[in-house]
Formats: C-alpha cells, structure tokens, sequence
C-alpha cells in the first residue's frame, strides 16, 4: 500500500530514528539504488558522481549513477529505466523539479521510495525525503556576507548593488533568493541599498540553467546600461560560484574595479579567487557530507526503519510537506577560509 507509507514521521517529534516499522519492512541489502544526477552546473554535482558510487558500493549496494547533460528529458529516461531495473531507492537531484511526475509515480508503483538530493521535487506525492544543506539560510549568510563584504570597504551607505538569482526550474534557486532577500529587502527599503537596475524581482534576476554565460550577459548589459558613466558598483549577490565569477569577468572586461560579490559550492576556483581577494564570500556545503547523509537514509529504508529527518515543515512542494534532513551551510571569506577548509584536502593547500 504506497499510498500510505513514509507518513508517520510527520506526527512524531520530527528527529530521531524510530524503527516503528512505517518505512515498509526494507528490502535486501544487495539491492539497486539509482542516484540521477542533473547537468554538470556547477562542481559539487561532478563530486556527487564519485562519492555516490563509492559510498553505496562500500554499503554494499549495486549503484547506477547518471547525469542527464542532455536536459530534462535524458533525466526522465533515466528514471524511468532506474524502475525498471528495480531499484529501491531513486536518489534525486532534479534538473527541473517540476517536471518529474510521471517518472517518480511509477517509482513509487513499483514500491520504491524517492528521495530528492539538494534540490526539492515539486508537485508529486512520489517523493519519500529530501535531504539538503538548509537553503534559505544559504541566501541569509550571502546577504549579511554582501553588506558585511560592503562595510568593510565603506563605512557607510548608501550602496549600489545589482541582484542575480539561479535557474527559475530549480526549486531552490526562488529560496536562496528569498533568504538573501530576507536581509537585504529591509536595507533597499530604508535607503541602504539602491539597486540601480531597479531589477529587484526574483524574475528579472534569473540566470537560465545557472549558465555562467547567461549570468555574464545580463551583468554587460547592466554595466553598459547603469554604471559606464561613473556611477560606482559596490556589491552583487550572486548565488553560486559559477555566476560568482562571471560577474567579475564581466566587470573587470568593462574595466570597473571588482565589487563585493558573493557565491556559493566553495568550487577551487572561486577559493582561489577570495585568496587573491577578488571574490568576497562564498559557501561551504560539503558534498561528502550530503552524499554521506544520502546513504545513511537509504540504508535506514533498507533495514525498513524511519531515515533522520529534522525538519517536518519548511519544504512544501505543492502537494505534500517532505519530511527533511537538513545541513548547515558555512559562510567563507578570506579571514575564515583556512579554518573551514581545515579537513578538505583539495580546498585546505589553497588557503596557504
Ligand atoms: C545547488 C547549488 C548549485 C546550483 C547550480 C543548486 O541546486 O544547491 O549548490 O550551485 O544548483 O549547480
């Protein structure tokens, strides 16, 4: 009886393992779990890939990890071949969140349980867990980020500032807005911020399939249309590293010094960058954690107990509340960066 399973967590305290028995009696422990991974957008994705093989082979599990680089549709193939091959866990990072219910309702058909990895899947029951570092407040630290970044170079405001937001099909793209935006609205309302675009809406600010070149067009026409005749750029939110630094491309191209910009995925490059102190901030979510987290879901569903959640509200997706286990994301910034580095042995020797 599908329709009935992996509710019971939501009436209960909302952490903990209880084994009560409602996530369906497991399955072997030899068992097939798909892992559908989206396009290569940014590194903590091609990490993903590795990790998750890895990690669900030392489980002892059979793994098949796929990307879909071919869009949404390669992705819904992939699915749908993961249920026919019987897999017991789909392991989920959407490409489009919204765009996936035919596929997770066949897995869940097939009694298999769905849990949506870094990005939420939108308006489906068929999704069991999401599991994910706390998005909103990935948009909190890189708005105190921005106007900490700002003060540090001008005391006072007022600041000129530019927004940038990710990819309207990721269901996160609209929160990490939303959390910087819970910061930052505040600060446009009572003059400390202009944005001179007057572009403030998430839909003006979006950057289609967290295309850097999408993100470094946008920032030229801003440049050429607000800041070529001397007005200065203080500050840009950025989302994530990748669109971090086609912005600065696209200023420094337009020979206007770099502003504070913030980003996101601590990618090698965008570390090097806040070394050499052209980028201010970026995030720390830790891949190895994620997919860590991951597999320790699968492997309560496999012996048939509750996975760890610890949020039983935040993620609505239109249809159900998915019961979360949620990360804490780590702000970065030069001062900080050895320290949050210290256990990651491809991020620590950069901060040297
Ligand atoms: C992830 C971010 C990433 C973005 C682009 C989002 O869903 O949460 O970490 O920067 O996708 O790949």
């Amino acid at each position: 009886d599908s329709g009935t399973s992996s509710t019971s967590s939501a009436s209960g305290s909302g952490t903990g393992s209880a084994s009560s028995g409602a996530a369906g009696g497991g399955f072997a422990a030899d068992s097939l779990i798909g892992v559908a991974l989206p396009q290569k957008t940014s590194e903590n994705w091609v990490l993903a890939e590795q990790l998750f093989k890895d990690g669900l082979a030392s489980a002892g599990f059979k793994a098949d990890v796929q990307f879909a680089n071919g869009g949404v549709g390669e992705q819904q193939n992939q699915i749908q071949s993961m249920v026919t091959k019987g897999a017991k866990v789909i392991v989920v990072g959407a490409i489009d969140g919204s765009q996936l219910g035919t596929q997770l309702k066949a897995a869940a058909d097939s009694g298999a349980k769905v849990i949506a990895y870094d990005r939420l899947v939108k308006n489906t029951p068929a999704v069991d867990y999401y599991v994910a570092y706390d998005n909103f407040k990935v948009g909190v630290l890189q708005g105190n980020a921005l106007l900490e970044g700002m003060a540090k170079k001008k005391a006072n405001g007022p600041y000129n500032i530019e927004l940038f937001a990710g990819s309207p099909d990721d269901a996160n793209a609209k929160v990490f807005f939303d959390g910087a935006m819970s910061v930052l609205q505040p600060k446009i309302d009572d003059g400390t911020l202009k944005v001179t675009s007057g572009q403030v809406k998430f839909e003006q600010a979006v950057t289609q399939g967290w295309k850097a070149e999408n993100a470094q067009k946008r920032m030229d026409t801003l440049v050429s249309a607000n800041y070529s005749s001397g007005t200065a750029l203080d500050g840009v939110l950025s989302p994530n590293d990748t669109l971090a630094r086609a912005v600065i491309t696209s200023v420094k191209a337009a020979g206007l010094p770099v502003p504070v910009v913030t980003g996101q995925d601590s990618e090698v490059e965008s570390v090097k960058s806040i070394m050499a102190g052209e980028q201010y901030s970026t995030i720390n979510k830790d891949t190895r954690n994620l997919v860590k987290a991951t597999i320790e879901m699968v492997q309560a569903l496999q012996k048939g107990t509750e996975p760890t959640v610890n949020d039983t509200k935040s993620y609505d997706n239109g249809v159900k509340v998915v019961p979360a286990n949620l990360l804490e994301p780590v702000i970065v910034t030069k001062e900080n960066a050895a320290e949050a580095y210290a256990n990651d042995p491809t991020l620590e020797p950069l901060t040297k």
